[in-house]
């Protein structure tokens, strides 16, 4: 067997594993670099891969840093199955038409205003047909892959669909190796989804590391409740009477959030107030979430059955429409704004930016992991002025993280989802995390007695 790590080595995005055993190719995940626009505009258009040789995909969940480069490789050549859990599928779905349209909108703002002639790496049409490539297996279920080798889903509990990936490959001769590949891994107790189930046993260990030298403050128990800092950026622009804008990720995070809301409104821990959320991605990203119960714990369970949406409620406006994002502008008095993207990179929350950062009365609530060279890096960092869409924009609002919404499992809990697996494991390769946190989580591994634990650079390729 032999792996390359083609993305998410030394890095977060672009996860990309190419896995060869049994005289067949298989990618672990198939995702965007995102960063940089040029620089990871000219990463992506890259070819990684023979993508006609590439047998199957075996996607972890549908964000676009592991999703997003799925209609290039197709339109490389690729013709296999993408395999990924049921909810997976219809959440690719709307991302990847998202990906394309952004990428249509960027090389048009380039060409206007840069002059710069580039082609969008793939087109919504593009987007569209590689679904058909799509194949959906439930939890827990084996299925094959190929000949000789199966593999099973299991709840990873990082966003709806999210898993782990098993594999078993059994080449003639020799007894089975198997290959477990974290993905993006979750915490217990975080709202509405069930909590991550247990890796299974592996010969080759693949772990994300996003927070590998991390500890995140909040125990597992503060994640079931709204987080204090939520609320208190709540609190704040109750006083100062401005708004306060959070920049989500369309799927997990803004369900969180507006999970948390609804909870400490109906508690009374905040007053009711309007929360928009300004994302046609979001709208639909909590649609499908709403569409499979079957991934909610207990205490979602709960509010179904005290006759609750899941998400909605009086408080709560979808705009879906151009004409109704901007009615945000014009409304008057304490609101709360839930917009798209995460990390400021694109997307409405662009123009809510542009618009409350210039004011003093305003917040703005960081929330999660915010990558290198990104706008919400360079305002977590508390630069001023900083650019948006072209205009230098000066930071009076406030600036600040809110914590305990993390959909990453830290250093503590990473190592105790692995620690059943050091028996088995003989070499355990460490992704998805920039250095420090990578390398940080390889000695701590070490110091749990793992066995070949290794730090893959970007293209490094391991002969096992
Ligand atoms: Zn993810
Ligand atoms: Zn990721």
């Amino acid at each position: 067997m032999r792996i390359t790590f083609l993305g998410a080595a030394g890095g977060v995005t672009g996860s990309m594993h190419l896995v060869e055993a049994a005289g067949k190719r298989l990618l672990l995940d198939c995702g965007l670099f995102q960063g940089r626009r040029d620089e990871a505009w000219e990463r992506n258009a890259q070819q990684r891969t023979e993508a006609d040789r590439v047998h199957a995909v075996l996607l972890s969940h549908a964000h676009i840093d592991h999703s997003g480069a799925l209609p290039l490789l197709a339109s490389q050549g690729f013709r296999g199955r993408i395999h990924m859990t049921t909810p997976t599928a219809p959440l690719t779905a709307v991302l990847l038409r998202d990906a394309a349209k952004i990428q249509a909108r960027d090389t048009e703002h380039l060409r206007k205003h840069q002059h710069i002639s580039r082609e969008p790496l793939y087109t919504p049409e593009h987007a569209e047909a590689v679904q058909r490539q799509f194949q959906t297996a439930d939890y827990g279920a084996w299925f094959e892959v190929a000949p000789g080798i199966r593999a099973l889903f299991r709840n990873a509990g990082h966003i709806l669909g999210s898993a782990s990936v098993h594999l078993e490959v059994r080449e003639n001769g020799h007894s089975p190796v198997r290959v477990t590949f974290t993905g993006d891994f979750g915490r217990r107790g975080t709202p509405i989804l069930k909590d991550p189930e247990a890796l299974d046993p592996a010969e080759v260990v693949i772990t994300e590391s996003t927070y590998g030298a991390r500890v995140h403050s909040h125990g597992p128990e503060d994640a079931m409740t709204p987080c204090a800092s939520l609320l208190e950026a709540v609190q704040w622009i109750l006083r100062s009477g401005g708004k306060l804008l959070i920049p989500a990720f369309s799927v997990g995070r803004t369900q969180n959030l507006l999970w948390s809301l609804n909870e400490a409104m109906d508690a009374g821990q905040i007053p009711r107030m309007p929360v928009f959320v300004d994302s046609p991605l979001a709208v639909a990203a909590t649609r499908i979430m709403e569409a499979h119960p079957q991934c909610f714990d207990e205490q979602a369970l709960q509010r179904l059955r005290r006759s609750l949406a899941l998400l909605q409620s009086r408080e709560v406006r979808f705009t879906e429409g151009v004409e109704e994002s901007k009615s945000i502008n014009t409304f008057r008095g304490n609101a709360v704004i839930l917009a798209g993207s995460g990390m400021c990179e694109s997307g409405r929350v662009l123009h809510h930016l542009k618009r409350l950062l210039p004011f003093q009365e305003n917040c703005v609530a960081l929330s999660g992991y915010q990558a290198q060279h990104t706008l919400g890096r360079r305002l977590q960092e508390g630069r001023n002025p900083v650019q948006i869409l072209g205009d230098e924009v000066r930071v009076e609002a406030r600036v600040l993280s809110i914590r305990g919404f993390s959909a990453h499992a830290d250093r503590d809990e990473l190592l105790s989802a692995l620690q059943p697996l050091q028996a088995q494991a003989g070499r355990t390769f460490v992704v998805h995390g920039e250095p420090e946190q990578a390398d940080g989580l390889a000695s701590s591994l070490k110091g749990r007695g793992f066995q070949g634990v290794f730090v893959p650079q970007e293209g490094e390729s391991v002969e096992i």
